[in-house]
């Protein structure tokens, strides 16, 4: 296995690094530096520039400059009108209603201008190692889900390399310190970038990284303290000259991009100079603007803004459950922790000084390094730092797949879900496992299928069945059925849920992606059908009881209605339930004092209305389900 390089993708800057046996480095690229800006210029005609040069760009060409683009990775159209403010390059919706970035002259992807990012760091890499590289570890955001993550996959897959793994980067920035080997620790990564802000409490127990909770601000980062200094900056010079420089374009961004540098400066030094010659002119000429400024100055227009991180921090405190003192570790990610006002800040919140020794915006992609020099057995220690690539889930009745443990999901893990029966006096249920990511569960990959018996006779929905999903350090599923009233139980063990190729994996997760759209109306007509079933039985009951009370014509007509729903339901006939359902509805409108008052009753006496939570149904296993492909089935024991 050749070379993996560590790649942090960033939303301002992105950073690629490698780890071999001789040592870890931070790449330098072309034009010297370890962070390139995550910009990509295209020309309307000619290569696309990557990097400080296309940064360069944007003051002259806004509009073909793309910056930011992480944001907009995997990002529906409908959802993106906060991220879109402020973006200067045209974004339309494409026919899968997703962002692309829309020049005249044709549509690119996010995932295709990424891949220029990644292309550039992959080309740095091979130039600094004299050799080509074709398989890479990208970092992701936390909270990415899994169309982002996947997402961020294909960016790689079209920069030429095989992504061998995500992770995120939070659990980069603690395996760059080598975290958790020893013991078990808690670690607070707090990461300020250019535009977003997140702090994730990791748990970190034997090389097994688990993300805690994830709180954050998507719109504060280095940017905004830009944007308020620069403001300040422009108040000056009005006052100083009586000029107002946003009048030039080309004035307001060189006073932003000062603004940077100047921010910058003052992480390190207590006071610099701002020298913006000819920054604007009058009747008697250009005018310069020179003055010194302090660090207290520059603290006090940030002080606002950076006081905004400490709410998100308490915030993931409460969420995962932790006070401050249980914090082991607290490390610094992104450019803009260097600031000292916001060490100072998050020394204050989780009362400890944060680690200091690698560079907070290098970790990210040094941990990426770390973890891609474990997948090719560079670095000796066996790291259990696996996730499950497909998410773990069984059928329910009416073929719909129901996850317990989602993909991605780190391992050792186990999850619970309480299930009941579709018919009454049903004395088995038939548990099918399944891995995949389609909503029909026999489009997924069978893996075991197995039947708990001797249930106790009960009417459908009462008897709740709990099942376990245990997954080991090992990556060995097995699969535990228990009827809580009887304690019946039956067990399964599956060797092999890992055991599928990378491209297999990816062609699944491709296809629940092509599909997601009747996958989606699969999952409706099943939630219409189970709510029509709910109906029915409450209408049911309701006749049983009240039917005296009810007009003898119209009690034979809901009589009736109730049939037809009956019948709609058995042929699994999506209009005749919505027909039935509207049938019914209009009944219960008309009868709505009498109904009310019965199912209040039959509430109190603890009837039917208690189990809403888990009205999820086994199959009997009596018909025959068609698994996709079967794997290891083993029908144990019959009734
Ligand atoms: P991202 O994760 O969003 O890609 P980075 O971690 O690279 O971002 O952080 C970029 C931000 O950090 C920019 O706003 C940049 O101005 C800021 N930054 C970089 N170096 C310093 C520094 N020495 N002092 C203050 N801010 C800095
Ligand atoms: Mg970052």
């Amino acid at each position: 296995m050749g070379t993996v390089i560590g790649i942090d993708l960033g939303t301002t800057n992105s950073v690629v690094a490698i780890c071999e046996e001789s040592g870890s480095e931070v790449i330098i690229n072309p034009e010297g530096s370890k962070t390139t800006p995550s910009v990509v210029f295209f020309p309307p005609d000619g290569e696309c520039v990557v990097g400080d040069l296309a940064k360069r760009q944007e003051i002259i060409n806004p509009e073909r400059t793309v910056r930011s683009i992480k944001r907009f990775m995997g990002c529906r159209w409908q959802e993106s009108e906060a991220k879109r403010e402020g973006i200067t390059y045209p974004l339309k919706p494409n026919e899968a209603g997703m962002v692309t970035v829309a020049f005249r002259e044709g549509v690119l992807t996010p995932e295709e201008v990424c891949a220029k990012i990644l292309r550039s760091l992959r080309k740095a890499a091979e130039s600094r190692l004299g050799r080509k590289i074709d398989q890479a570890v990208i970092t992701v955001p936390a909270y990415f889900n899994d169309t982002q993550r996947q997402a961020t996959k294909d960016a790689g897959a079209l920069a030429g390399l095989t992504v061998l793994r995500i992770i995120n980067e939070p659990t980069a920035a603690a395996l760059a310190y080598g975290l958790g080997h020893e013991r078990h620790e808690t670690v607070a990564v707090f990461d300020l970038g250019g535009g977003t802000f997140d702090i994730s409490l990791l748990e970190i127990d034997h090389d097994v990284f688990e993300v805690r909770s994830t709180a954050g601000d998507n719109f504060l980062g280095g940017d905004n303290f830009d944007a308020a200094l620069a403001n300040w900056i422009i108040g000056e010079i009005e006052r100083e000259v009586g000029v107002d420089p946003r009048t030039d374009s080309q004035s307001h961004q060189r006073i932003r991009d000062a603004a940077e540098k100047i921010k910058c400066e003052l992480s390190s030094l207590e006071k610099t100079e701002i020298n913006l010659p000819f920054i604007v002119s009058d009747k008697t000429g250009p005018k310069h603007f020179v003055r010194t400024i302090i660090r207290e100055e520059f603290e006090a227009i940030i002080e606002p803004l950076a006081r905004r991180i400490i709410p998100p921090c308490k915030q993931a405190l409460r969420d995962a459950n932790l006070i401050p003192a249980d914090i082991d570790s607290v490390i610094l990610v992104g450019g803009s922790t260097r600031i000292p006002m916001v060490q100072r800040l998050v020394t204050q919140i989780f009362g400890r000084e944060p680690l200091h020794t690698v560079n907070p915006d290098e970790v990210v992609a040094m941990g990426a390094a770390v973890q891609g020099s474990i997948l090719t057995g560079d670095i000796q220690e066996v790291l259990l730092l696996d996730v499950t690539p497909l998410s773990l889930g069984i059928e329910l009745e009416g073929g719909l797949f129901k996850v317990l443990i989602p993909r991605n999901s780190s391992i050792p893990t186990t999850a619970s879900r309480t299930f009941t029966t579709m018919r009454d006096n049903q004395r088995a249920v038939t548990v099918h496992v399944l891995q995949g990511e389609r909503k029909v569960a026999m489009e997924n990959r069978s893996l075991a299928k197995f039947r708990l018996t001797g249930i106790r006779p009960a009417p459908r929905d009462v008897p709740e069945i709990e099942v376990t999903f245990h997954i080991d350090a090992n990556g060995i599923l097995s699969v535990s059925a228990e009827d809580l009233s009887t304690a019946a139980r039956q067990e399964i063990t599956v060797e092999s849920i890992a055991a599928l190729a990378p491209d297999e994996i990816e062609r699944m997760i491709l296809e629940s992606k092509t599909h997601s759209i009747e996958d989606e109306e699969f999952a409706k007509r099943y939630e219409a059908r189970q709510n029509a079933d709910v109906l029915r039985d409450k209408f049911d009951h309701f006749l049983t009881l009240h039917g005296d009370e009810i007009d003898d014509r119209d009690k034979k007509e809901m009589r009736e209605a109730l049939e037809q729903l009956e019948a709609s339901i058995d042929a699994n006939d999506p209009i005749g339930i919505e027909d039935g359902r509207q049938t019914v509805m209009a009944y219960i409108r008309q009868y709505a004092d009498l109904f009310y008052i019965h199912s209040m009753a039959t509430q109190a006496e603890g009837g039917e209305g208690k189990k809403k939570t888990h009205h999820d149904g086994l199959p009997t296993g009596d018909s025959p389900s068609a698994p996709g492909e079967p794997g290891t089935e083993s029908d144990d024991e019959d009734e």
